[in-house]
């Protein structure tokens, strides 16, 4: 994954419309806690640096700094990763979510229907 060299501004602007920073639980690989999945295996992968900000260690530090740490983490306006990502692929991945969403809806209003046969 090459770096792209964007701005902050537009690393900003990328990771506030990111579908993993929006829709995506988080990551726990390694005993280290990801935001965005991609960061976690590519870091994983070593096909992007070790970029200590992008995630939080479990086994380090007392709770109290761990909450504080959490904190910052959280509140970053975007990861060192998102300079190595490809916009593109928030929007794959948000037209795959988009699909299984209905298709899942659609299975619902199914078995409803059948529910409701007698
Ligand atoms: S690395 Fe890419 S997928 Fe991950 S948070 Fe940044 S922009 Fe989103």
């Amino acid at each position: 994954m090459n770096l792209h060299h964007r701005s902050e501004e537009e690393l900003d602007k990328l990771y506030k419309g990111c579908f993993f920073r929006n829709e995506y639980d988080g990551l726990v690989l390694n005993g280290e806690l990801h935001i965005c999945p991609i960061s976690a295996h590519a870091k994983d992968l070593k096909i992007i640096p070790d970029y200590k900000s992008d995630y939080l260690k479990f086994r380090e530090g007392s709770v109290s700094s761990k909450i504080e740490g959490y904190d910052v983490f959280n509140n970053q306006s975007h990861l060192q990763c998102c300079d190595h990502c490809e916009a593109v692929l928030n929007e794959i991945v948000e037209r795959t979510y988009t699909c299984m969403h209905v298709k899942y809806s659609r299975i619902n209003k199914l078995k409803a229907q059948l529910n409701s046969i007698d």
